[in-house]
């Protein structure tokens, strides 16, 4: 009589336990989700910043290139990612031609326009 009594006391006890552990899981994984999120928008807001500072950098148009990657998303990034312009790491320098004054390429042996030599 006395463990018939117990038993149904324990186990209303164990089904608290699980309920409460079953609400911890699920608490613990909304937070975990949550977290995800926050994790994810917070990365595409740098994503998208680095896409913009990126493009402009390179002399492009960077509030453009920012929409194209929030509405493309992925295959956005990867449409910049192509066609995205090399990085100018040289300084250009304008040369000009002794004879003739035409601008000329600083590598240029030859005027392009009176095509004589620069020594
Ligand atoms: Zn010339």
């Amino acid at each position: 009589m006395f463990m018939f009594r117990e038993k149904p006391y324990s186990s209303w006890v164990n089904v608290m336990l699980q309920q409460q552990t079953t609400t911890t899981i699920v608490v613990f994984g909304v937070v975990l989700w949550l977290i995800f999120i926050i994790a994810f928008f917070v990365l595409g807001l740098l994503l998208c910043i680095w896409v913009y500072r990126d493009a402009q950098k390179r002399g492009m148009n960077g509030a453009l290139w920012l929409i194209i990657v929030l509405v493309g998303n992925v295959i956005g990034l990867l449409v910049y990612l192509i066609v995205r312009e090399p990085e100018k790491t040289y300084t250009l320098t304008v040369r000009y031609c002794k004879y003739c004054g035409n601008p000329m390429t600083p590598d240029a042996k030859f005027c392009p326009k009176c095509g004589k030599e620069q020594l």
